[in-house]
């Protein structure tokens, strides 16, 4: 691990502050993707800005019904909140989906967002790598890709965004509040708030330098049956192969997401209408362009397979 400097901030602005205020500082909250980073030296912040003192760690209802979760609220009390547990059902399934108990216990709503992926490659600092260093080509291309992604990739990357919680939170139209140096603060909705790869793919969101997220805010609860389907190559511990977030309505209307196969949670709201028609018509809207290697193509007909097990779940 390098060497690197590090303080407590005392609030949202001032943590903000400090990470403008010179190159290369990271906000650190739970530490459990940011510490493993910084051991392989795949991350070699010059400076932390430890967050863990600053609020931001309760869930609020807001007045036009929704919940405002804190940026610090750990997985397990997200998870465990009863208004989640009752209104957003989909949500705390997707996060008992994923890492374990001990992680979920230290790991927190923004890190969550913030974790980096989980391509093989990304991970081994002998192989090329655009994520990592950019410019030095992609290893996965022509590589081992059976994890990576098959929709919304580029020539420069074929990573995916490896979480459970943001797929979820993308099928309930979450917003993600933020705060700057100058004490401005923005609302990016969780639809634009990872970058699809292009040319970039070392920007893994549209965070500027020093943006500190605050809260992810949720609208008023959707009713219906809420599913959170999760393929994986063993039952626990795993990131996803394919997963989908679908909230079903009694019509048979609804919307759907779907993990582990894009930069980013992967919805097109034109394939929700088209649930009523059934799993392959969603997919078939949801995966037109795809561009999958021959090590994933079977994350197509796997979606397709997963999107049928959640509404015969939601429906039953
Ligand atoms: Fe790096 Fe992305 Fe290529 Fe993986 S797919 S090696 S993260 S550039």
């Amino acid at each position: 691990m390098r060497a690197f400097t590090y303080e407590r901030a005392r609030d949202p602005v001032a943590a903000a502050r400090a990470a403008a205020a010179r190159p290369g500082v990271k906000f650190l909250a739970g530490g459990t993707n940011l510490l493993d980073l910084m051991k392989l030296e795949i991350e070699a912040p010059a400076h932390l800005v430890d967050v863990q003192d600053i609020g931001l760690d309760s869930i609020e209802a807001t007045r036009e019904g929704g919940l405002r979760i804190g940026a610090l609220v750990t997985n397990s009390d997200l998870a465990s909140d009863m208004r989640v547990r009752r209104d957003y059902p989909v949500l705390t399934r997707a996060i008992v989906a994923g890492a374990s108990g001990q992680l979920r216990n230290k790991a927190t709503t923004a890190g969550n967002l913030l974790q980096r992926t989980r391509c093989p490659y990304f991970y081994d600092t002998n192989m090329a790598c655009n994520k990592r260093r950019p410019g030095s080509g992609c290893a996965a291309i022509g590589g081992l890709s059976r994890q990576l992604g098959v929709i919304g990739v580029s020539d420069a990357c074929i990573a995916t965004f490896p979480g459970d919680m943001a797929v979820a939170m993308r099928v309930l139209d979450a917003t993600i509040e933020t705060v700057n140096a100058d004490g401005g603060c923005r609302t990016i909705p969780i639809a634009g708030f990872h970058r699809l790869w292009g040319d970039h793919p070392e920007q893994d969101t549209v965070l500027k330098p020093g943006e500190l997220i605050t809260a992810v805010t949720l609208p008023r609860p959707l009713g219906g049956r809420h599913v959170y389907e999760k393929v994986r190559d063993r039952a626990s511990y795993a990131y996803a192969l394919v997963s989908v977030a679908a909230v079903i309505q009694a019509d048979g209307s609804g919307r759907v997401a779907f993990g582990g196969v894009a930069p980013r949670p992967w919805r097109v709201e034109e394939a929700d209408a088209l649930l009523p028609q059934g799993a392959a018509a969603v997919t078939a809207c949801a995966f037109r362009g795809a561009t999958p290697t021959r090590d994933n193509a079977f994350k197509l007909p796997l979606a397709t397979r997963a999107l049928a097990a959640a509404i015969g779940r939601a429906t039953s």
